[in-house]
């Protein structure tokens, strides 16, 4: 049983209070609001707005949210609170978890793998692009590294963009992918394309190269190989791989050191997803980028997260034999069958989480935040798949 503890500053008044500007708002440099006053603070805390545009920066910065919770002037502009919140304390960090240090003013680390391809992270989200000799192929572009992607290519090339590689469609991986020439080449699976094409809340390039199983970019002395082995996270999401450097890279799938993020990290074919690890191991790689958290990682960590995935199916087939449906209907009665069912499956999903997480604590990181909505999401596919 998790000890709560309550905290006296609350994220509802937290984002209320920090709802400032949008315009004096520069992403990673918290400083330039902190000498904001509190009537500043108090006009823009009423645009909702601007308090989800900040609260979306700040959940894809920690280290941001980390900084500003910190700093005493910016809490004591805060208010009082209007609400409350339970936190479980965290636990710590297991060494695997953890990935090399980001500079927080820079905001991004990027660092050669081998011979010309890079990976690009901010400690939350990551990415990689290659130098060819005749132009940059850069694969992704998500919004919380923004316009500091170009940044971090100028760093290590004066090649232009040229061709731009989409993993997938989803907005948190390539919603900044406006940053590049309108020239470049932009590829994608057709599934995605179909996706972009639709989309109303996307404002990215139409890809102008489509595929439908495999297609191999050569551009100097680069080659990358894509291949499409249907849906696992979501349709259209590709595997991009570089057989020169060994270097594979799947987004959304596996998250080297850590647990996946929720619900199988929201996979939309979960046989598929659980599959998709062999279908990893099946490639010849040293370095795998996973799209996430902190680190590079390798087929060690794809075993590892197959192992924790076999041993939450094993837990939640125990916790289904052992939850017992009729004891809990005795309690809920059946007038309301939502919230028999409802607390039928949070039984199991915490049974299965009980029994799963203490093998893993010191094995993965965020496993005792995540644990119980894998569960859940196994034991429905079990149930329906
Ligand atoms: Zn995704």
């Amino acid at each position: 049983m998790n000890q709560y503890i309550w905290i006296g500053i609350i994220v509802v008044v937290f984002f209320v209070g920090i709802g400032i500007s949008y315009a004096h708002f520069q992403a990673n440099n918290p400083s330039n609001f902190m000498g904001m006053n509190p009537q500043q603070m108090n006009t823009m805390m009423n645009d909702p707005e601007l308090r989800q545009q900040m609260m979306g920066m700040m959940m894809q910065n920690p280290e941001m949210m980390q900084a500003m919770m910190g700093n005493q002037q910016m809490m004591g502009m805060m208010g009082q609170p209007v609400k409350q919140i339970s936190v479980a304390p965290s636990t710590s960090i297991p060494e695997n978890a953890k990935g090399p240090a980001i500079d927080f003013e820079k905001g991004y680390l990027v660092q050669e793998i081998k011979d010309g391809l890079y990976w690009l992270t901010d400690g939350s989200y990551q990415t990689m692009f290659l130098t060819t000799g005749e132009g940059v192929i850069a694969i992704d572009a998500p919004p919380s590294i923004g316009e500091k992607y170009l940044q971090a290519i100028s760093e290590v090339t004066d090649e232009p963009v040229t061709h731009f590689i989409y993993s997938h469609n989803h907005g948190d991986h390539i919603g900044t992918a406006s940053i590049f020439p309108s020239d470049a080449t932009y590829i994608a699976h057709e599934e995605t394309t179909a996706k972009l094409t639709s989309s109303t809340n996307q404002n990215v390039p139409i890809p102008t190269v489509t595929f439908s199983d495999d297609y191999t970019l050569e551009v100097g002395s680069q080659t990358l190989e894509l291949s499409y082995k249907g849906p696992i996270h979501t349709p259209g999401n590709i595997f991009i791989y570089a057989p020169e450097q060994k270097v594979l890279m799947l987004v959304d799938v596996v998250f080297p050191g850590w647990s996946p993020f929720k619900n199988l990290a929201l996979a939309e074919d979960v046989p598929a997803y659980l599959d998709a690890h062999n279908l990893i191991l099946e490639y010849d790689f040293d370095s795998y980028i996973g799209g996430h958290v902190t680190r590079l990682g390798t087929s060690e960590d794809v075993e590892t997260q197959k192992e924790y995935l076999q041993d939450i199916q094993d837990n939640v087939q125990l916790a289904a034999q052992t939850v017992d449906f009729f004891a809990i209907a005795q309690q809920t009665g059946f007038e309301n069958p939502w919230l028999l069912v409802d607390t039928y499956l949070d039984a199991i999903s915490k049974t299965c989480a009980d029994a799963t997480i203490p093998d893993w604590v010191d094995r993965l990181g965020g496993v005792e935040e995540f644990t119980d909505e894998h569960c859940f999401s196994l034991y429905e596919s079990q149930r329906i798949d």
